[in-house]
This record gives structure tokens, C-alpha cells and sequence, in this order.
């Protein structure tokens, strides 16, 4: 039986729906240009780890998602 929920705690910060959410994550919020992001899940762990970081300035940012079952 599975009934997992996605907890991700960095969306607290950031106002609207998922959708407006990664929006605004993907566009850099130094420059305006579009973000570069990689995904790395962890299935043992449950979580997914996230690197952000702009082409066109210095700005970058990890984030750990944390997928809880
Ligand atoms: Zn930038």
C-alpha cells in the first residue's frame, strides 16, 4: 500500500501553486535567464537533490527535497 506525500519544504518560501513555483525557481533571481537544474534522487533515501545555477552569473543554490512515505 502505497500513499506517499511530497513534502517540499523550500515551497514554503515561495508563493502560489507548484507550477508558479518552478517558474519562478527556473528563472534566476539576480539576472532573469534561465536556470540550469540538476536532479539527483535518492530512492534509498527518500529524497531528491537539487542543483540550481545560472549560466550567465555567479548565482547558484542546492536545495534537498525530502520525500517522506
Ligand atoms: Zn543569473
Amino acid at each position: 500500500m502505497s500513499n506517499k506525500s511530497l513534502r517540499v519544504e523550500k515551497f514554503e518560501k515561495y508563493h502560489g501553486t507548484v507550477d508558479e513555483v518552478k517558474q519562478q525557481i527556473e528563472v534566476c533571481p539576480k539576472c532573469g535567464a534561465k536556470l540550469t537544474m540538476t536532479h539527483l534522487a535518492d530512492h534509498d533515501n527518500l529524497y531528491i537533490h537539487e542543483e540550481v545555477r545560472c549560466l550567465e552569473c555567479d548565482f547558484e543554490t542546492e536545495e534537498t527535497l525530502h520525500v517522506l512515505n
